[in-house]
């Protein structure tokens, strides 16, 4: 999508922090840590939120749970948190599908 921050990201137009790609998908830190581990993980293709993942696009949804799973192995997580915001009132403020994942400090419940 031209207008997309994330499709930027992902196609290199924008500068990121990356820290992991492959062909499906792109991980990178989040510009405003909430966490001491914070990064970010997006589809290349653009889709808008979870609202949008159906049966058509959902392999692409397994996908980055698993490199989600493998990634944390890599950075020795073995605990962490992943979140995805849908919706202004849940606090989505990029349209373009995204997995936070944080980890590195206590967390509370229910989340704010
Ligand atoms: P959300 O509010 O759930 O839609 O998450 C969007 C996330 O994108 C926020 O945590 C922002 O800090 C993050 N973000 C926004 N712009 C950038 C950027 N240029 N690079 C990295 N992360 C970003
Ligand atoms: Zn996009």
């Amino acid at each position: 999508m031209s207008d997309c921050l994330f499709c930027k990201i992902a196609e290199g137009q924008i500068p990121s922090s990356k820290v992991y790609e492959d062909e499906v998908c792109y991980a990178f830190n989040d510009i405003s840590p909430q966490a001491p581990t914070h990064f970010l993980v997006i589809p290349k293709a653009h889709i808008g939120s979870v609202a949008e993942v159906n049966e058509d696009n959902a392999a692409v949804v397994a996908h980055i749970f698993a490199v989600i799973s493998k990634v944390t192995k890599e950075l020795g997580l073995d605990s962490y948190r992943v979140v995805s915001n849908i919706g202004e009132q849940a606090g989505q403020s990029v349209h373009h599908l995204h997995f936070h994942v944080l980890s590195g400090r206590d967390m509370t419940w229910p989340p704010g």
